[in-house]
């Protein structure tokens, strides 16, 4: 970390209603990649507090800067990218190691259920971690049709 930390002013306040609004990017707060702080399981905003309490579960808040989590939402998200890129990996080498070696199922029970297992459970944190710092990041909300006017 070099310390440079940009600081900028808050170009548009957040109108009163908005149900997202708690965990918006603050341009104020200062800027931390999404994707450190996501690996990290670290608060998107500070990048110091913890984003999860326990394995998958996210706080309710951040310890450090009480950003509030309690809009979080990373849906199936995580769970898809790893079915995909896991499922493509390790299918993909089971192929590759019985097309070469053509070794004995029990082999590759002994390899492949093992890997199958371990390898999606450990990505399924940092990807989480990642895909919330990304939504805090650039502000991903649902969709509306109009913008809500005060008044
Ligand atoms: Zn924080």
């Amino acid at each position: 970390m070099c310390g440079a930390r940009a600081h900028r002013q808050p170009t548009k306040p957040s109108t009163p209603g908005d149900t997202l609004a708690e965990f918006e990017r603050d341009d104020s707060a200062p800027v931390v990649s999404p994707f450190v702080a996501g690996l990290r399981g670290r608060c998107p905003r500070c990048g110091q507090g913890k984003l999860f309490d326990g394995f998958l579960t996210v706080a309710p808040e951040c310890p450090a800067c009480h950003l509030d989590y309690t809009k979080v939402d990373a849906g199936d998200g995580p769970a898809v990218f790893i079915i995909l890129i896991a499922g493509f990996l390790i299918v993909g080498l089971a192929l590759f190691v019985e097309l070469t070696y053509q070794p004995p199922y029990w082999l590759h029970a002994l390899i492949f259920l093992p890997l199958g297992i371990g390898v999606p459970v450990g990505l399924l944190r940092p990807f989480k971690g990642v895909l919330i710092a990304l939504q805090f990041h650039n502000r991903a909300r649902e969709g509306r049709q109009h913008p809500t006017t005060e008044g």
